[in-house]
Parts: structure tokens; C-alpha cells; sequence
């Protein structure tokens, strides 16, 4: 992976504790929708490098970055940075990329693992886009993030099916896990479709119990685990 230095050009509040971070995009680099790259500060406990999927489109002029701030030495670093600071980025890598041809895709995500399918759907050509089914779980409703911008993107080729675990008001879309019962209400698995996953490790294990009680063969889905196996 190619190392670039570059200078923070933004950050983004998607939640209370969700942030995107924007980057100058270094001459020359370019990345397949589902890549991630690796993102190295310095931290109160030492330089420490983590991967992120690109939230950003291929054809933005900058790359963006988004995550949960969860209090950690690296994630106090990232919520701190301000415009002109300086940060290591290197990439991109990473396999969860479409293949040529696929017409039908099921997303399974949760969380921040939207990353790399916003970014997927901010790329996609509208001619030739594939049809496509977001099965999109967040804990409540008032923090979806990306809400609004994949509202905008809903319609003939983009089904998006809301799960939420709880809500204290009314709430007329899916409630729960994601499970293989809501996924059934809109695609059929034997139905050629490609399934993608992407986020946090207990969510990521959640759907794959879900691809198995679906019958998916393993050939049909591409799994995206944001840490070590749980
Ligand atoms: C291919 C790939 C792509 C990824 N893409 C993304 C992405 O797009 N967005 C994203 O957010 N993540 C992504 N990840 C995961 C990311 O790299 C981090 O591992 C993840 O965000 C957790 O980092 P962390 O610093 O919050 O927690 P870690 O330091 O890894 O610690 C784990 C947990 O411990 C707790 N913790 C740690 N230190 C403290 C502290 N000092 N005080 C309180 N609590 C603490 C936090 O709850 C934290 O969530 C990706 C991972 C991979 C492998």
C-alpha cells in the first residue's frame, strides 16, 4: 500500500458519536468502492494505525472517513483533529468490491459498517447501477447514519429496509436484529443474489448465523468483520 501525508479538510457529525472525517485526496490515488485504507496518529499511547473503509465516492475530490467515537486513545485523536492537521494514510486494500456483472445485491450492515456501502451507492452510475436491497440496523432511529443521503438515493434500483433495535416513539419501519424473517420479506435468497456484510464483529457473526439459516452459499456472500473474530 502506497503511504500518503495529508491534511485534514474537515470533519462531519453524522450522530453525537459518529464522525466523518475528510482528507485531501493524494494525486494519483484511487480506490474501488468497499476499499478501505489505513489511517496512522499519533496517540496519547503512541502512533497507532487503523483501517477505515472509504465512506467517500470514487469521484470525490476528497476521501472521507467515518467511525464511532468510543473513547479510545486512537478515537479521542481522530474526534480532535481540526482542518490543516497533518495525518498518514495508506492504501487503499481490501477485497469487499463488487464483482463486474452482479445485477442483484442484498446488504446486511450495521452500524458504521454502512461505510463501505455508502460509498458503493455514492459511486454507483444510476444507468447501470444493479438492483440493490439495503438491509440497514441501527439501536434507535434517532441515529441512522447517512439517514438522509440514503433517503435521497432510494427508489427504483435501491430498496432500504430500516431495522432498528428500539425506539421510544412511533417507528413505522422494521424492529429488532436484523433476522432471516425480515430478509425474506424482500429477497429471495435463491434468487441469484449477492449478499454483502460489513460491520462490527458481533454484528458481522449475527449475519453470518443469518446467511446460514438463508441456505446462502458461502459463494454468494462477501463478509467485511471492522475487527478480530468474537
Ligand atoms: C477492513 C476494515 C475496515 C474497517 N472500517 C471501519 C470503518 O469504516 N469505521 C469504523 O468505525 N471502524 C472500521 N473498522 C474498525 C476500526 O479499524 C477500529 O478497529 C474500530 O473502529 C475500533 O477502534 P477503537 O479505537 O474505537 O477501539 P479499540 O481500541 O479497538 O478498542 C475496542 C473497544 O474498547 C473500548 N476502549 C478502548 N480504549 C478505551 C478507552 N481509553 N476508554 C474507553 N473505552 C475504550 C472502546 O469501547 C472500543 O470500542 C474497520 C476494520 C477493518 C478490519
Amino acid at each position: 500500500m502506497a503511504g500518503h501525508d495529508v491534511a485534514v479538510i474537515g470533519t462531519k457529525a453524522r450522530c453525537p458519536d459518529v464522525l466523518s472525517v475528510r482528507f485531501e485526496r493524494p494525486e494519483g490515488y484511487r480506490f474501488v468502492a468497499g476499499q478501505y485504507l489505513a489511517l496512522t496518529l499519533q496517540t496519547a499511547e503512541g502512533a497507532q494505525t487503523k483501517p477505515f473503509s472509504h465512506s467517500s465516492a470514487v469521484g470525490d475530490s476528497y476521501l472521507e472517513i467515518t467511525t464511532r467515537l468510543s473513547g479510545s486513545a486512537f478515537k479521542n485523536t481522530l474526534a480532535a483533529l481540526r482542518s490543516g492537521d497533518r495525518v498518514w494514510i495508506a492504501g487503499p486494500a481490501g477485497r469487499l468490491t463488487l464483482p463486474p456483472d452482479e445485477r442483484r445485491v442484498a446488504f446486511l450492515v450495521g452500524g458504521v459498517g454502512i461505510t463501505p456501502v455508502i460509498s458503493m451507492l455514492r459511486s454507483w452510475d444510476p444507468a447501470t447501477a444493479p438492483e440493490a436491497v439495503l438491509f440497514y440496523g441501527n439501536r434507535e432511529p434517532e441515529c441512522i447514519p447517512f439517514v438522509h443521503e440514503i433517503a435521497a438515493l432510494e427508489g427504483e434500483r435501491l430498496t432500504v429496509v430500516h431495522v432498528v433495535e428500539s425506539s421510544a416513539g412511533s417507528w413505522e419501519g422494521e424492529r429488532g436484529l436484523i433476522t432471516p424473517d425480515i430478509v425474506r420479506r424482500y429477497v429471495d435468497p435463491a434468487d441469484g443474489w449477492l449478499f454483502i456484510v460489513a460491520g462490527p464483529p458481533v454484528m458481522v457473526s449475527a449475519m453470518e448465523a443469518c446467511l446460514v439459516a438463508l441456505e446462502v452459499p458461502a459463494s454468494r456472500a462477501l463478509i467485511e468483520r471492522f475487527g478480530p473474530p468474537v
